[in-house]
């Protein structure tokens, strides 16, 4: 799958940005683990992201927590999306794509994920990509900008299994209370703003990711005492 979307476009899209930018290129200084690098064409030298559409994310690119991206608040990312954002998130679903296909995930170690915020490879923007079933089974697919929470159930639920990360690389144990109905405000790739309903699994997931974006991780909402007891208006998701 991920191979037929590789191609033309970015090569187009490069070439754009590198006219666009003519002589009035700027040199900015890579920053190390923010996924940044030089792309030089024709004497011009360009600064962007590497997460471009036909770059693969695999584990290495994943930033683990302790690392200090993860645990303070990101920066609203600039809207009408940028290419460079356009082209991230691109490569984010693909990677969550990539990391459910059996045949894809083996090939390039990867581990299943469904949601995936930018600051998880190392960028200071709020935005983040999804792709997942819920438990009706149907299936969902985000890439979404500055997300944010504008109302919420009163009524909690909880992922049975307990929650994972793939910026965490051990084992925790625990109940994370989430929000069961939640409304999301945000823009989407297109640059159009929207408004979410989510509810069930996809508000956990949604949770989740809002929470990496806030610097906050899954752990942080177990309670440590008592790591599998719930608030009383919180019930399992199965
Ligand atoms: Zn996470």
């Amino acid at each position: 799958m991920f191979d037929t979307l590789e191609g033309l476009g970015i090569r187009a899209a490069r070439q754009k940005k590198l006219i666009a930018s003519g002589n009035g290129f700027q040199m900015i200084r890579p920053v190390k683990d923010r996924g940044e690098e030089f792309i030089s064409g024709g004497g011009i030298i360009l600064y962007m992201s590497k997460f471009h559409s036909n770059y693969r994310i695999t584990m290495k690119d994943i930033v683990r927590e302790g690392h200090e991206i993860l645990h303070r608040p990101v920066q609203e990312a600039s809207v009408p999306p940028s290419e460079e954002d356009k082209e991230t998130l691109i490569c984010m679903i693909h990677f969550l794509k990539n990391s459910q296909d059996p045949h894809l995930s083996k090939k390039y170690n990867l581990r299943a994920g469904v949601g995936l915020s930018a600051n998880q490879i190392g960028l200071n923007k709020r935005m983040f990509a999804a792709y997942f079933k819920d438990e009706a089974g149907e299936v969902h697919e985000y890439a979404i900008i500055n997300p944010k929470i504008v109302s919420h159930s009163v009524s909690m639920i909880y992922l049975p299994t307990g929650e994972g990360c793939l910026s965490v690389d051990r084992e925790i144990y625990g109940f994370v209370p989430r929000y069961e109905r939640i409304r999301v405000r945000g823009v989407n790739i297109e640059g159009e703003e929207i408004e979410l309903k989510l509810k069930g699994y996809a508000s956990i997931v949604f949770q989740h990711e809002i929470d990496h974006l806030d610097g906050i991780m899954f752990y942080e909402r177990i309670n440590k005492e008592s790591p599998f007891q719930v608030p009383e208006n919180c019930r399992s998701l199965y």
